[in-house]
């Protein structure tokens, strides 16, 4: 880990399609970082295959300020491989993740980079203000918390997002991971290390608007689920084991009518019902289990998980294209 100037604090930001945020982001961090005296700084801008002016807006900024970088996927990855790339990347002692939209606000970087100084290894955030983000967003985060605690080895804590700082150490722990279906969320509460919870309200988003539909969002719970825990599998299996108990049980009281009664016809529609509904919980049994087998396929091909088509930091990383 040779650096020639040692920077104290980077800030990387996954961004897509964030051609209105830029530019006012990096001024707010950039007076952040100057009120904390912080010595030596990088800003990292991930552009994420965006299809807006965003790179030419980052260029921009990069040709007269030379804390300020880029890497440029060669399409889009998606926010969590954004972030991985700007942590493969970082340089600092401490790097901090934040969204571009200033929905995480940045004057609360000052406060992760105190927290730091005072020993903190990650520093977390936690998203206090639900009215803000709205009903469905609200209603599917609160599932998706409810679901992800009971189904993972470790709690993921409500409203925590990627909005946190990580020393040195711990990022260099997490570039040694080379999951495929990467989850910070879930990985990072796993790893141990210091860590120190931050609150804070929401901002509304400042330009644009959200790359995460319903749709997206639900994927990403499950991504997020079967990254960082295999009990769903343990949940086929009792789920199983619970309707054969019912099977068998409907059995019994079959026999029972056929044998003691002569109503044995009647039943056609309980038989019918019966069979589509445990078609229905097959389904989802070969679902989850191909999730898993799926996982194993990708991450069995070893391909990089993500591609960059041009970057302004000198890497010293092997799976750069
Ligand atoms: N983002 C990204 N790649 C994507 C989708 C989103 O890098 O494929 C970035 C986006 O630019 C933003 C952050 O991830 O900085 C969070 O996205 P967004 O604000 O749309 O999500 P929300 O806050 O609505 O959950
Ligand atoms: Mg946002």
């Amino acid at each position: 880990m040779n650096r020639l100037t040692p920077i104290e604090i980077s800030i990387v930001i996954p961004t897509y399609n964030e051609e209105g945020n830029v530019q006012v982001l990096a001024a707010q961090l950039q007076e952040v970082l100057a009120a904390q005296n912080v010595a030596s700084y990088e800003i990292i801008f991930i552009d994420d295959g965006s299809t807006d002016q965003t790179l030419s807006n980052i260029q921009a900024l990069q040709t007269t300020q030379n804390q300020i970088h880029y890497i440029q996927f060669s399409r889009n990855f998606g926010h969590q491989y954004a972030l991985k790339a700007g942590l493969d990347h970082a340089r600092g002692n401490a790097v901090i993740s934040l969204d571009a939209d200033l929905q995480h606000p940045p004057a609360l970087v000052a406060t992760m980079i105190q927290l730091w100084r005072e020993g903190a290894q990650v520093v977390y955030t936690r998203r206090q203000d639900k009215q803000q983000i709205g009903f469905f967003k609200n209603l599917s985060a609160k599932s998706f918390y409810w679901l992800a605690n009971r189904l993972s080895e470790v709690p993921i804590e409500e409203g925590t997002a990627d909005f946190r700082l990580l020393d040195r150490k711990v990022v260099d722990t997490i570039k040694n991971f080379k999951e495929s279906h990467l989850f910070l969320r879930g990985l990072i509460p796993t790893l141990g290390f210091k860590q120190v919870a931050l609150d804070y309200q929401p901002a509304a988003r400042f330009s644009g608007k959200t790359k995460y539909s319903l749709a997206k969002m639900f994927h990403f719970a499950i991504n997020g689920i079967t990254s960082s825990s295999a009990k769903p599998l343990y949940f086929a299996i009792y789920l199983g084991l619970f309707f054969a108990l019912l099977a068998f049980l409907y059995g019994c009281y079959a026999i029972y009518i056929a044998v003691f009664t002569d109503a044995a016809i009647t039943g056609w529609t309980s038989l019918i019902a019966s069979v589509l509904f445990i078609g229905g919980i097959q389904m989802i049994l070969i679902g989850i289990v191909g999730i898993y087998l799926g996982k194993l396929f990708v991450q069995s091909k070893q391909r990089p998980t993500y591609i960059i088509q041009a970057l302004t930091i000198p890497s010293d990383l092997a799976n750069d294209a």
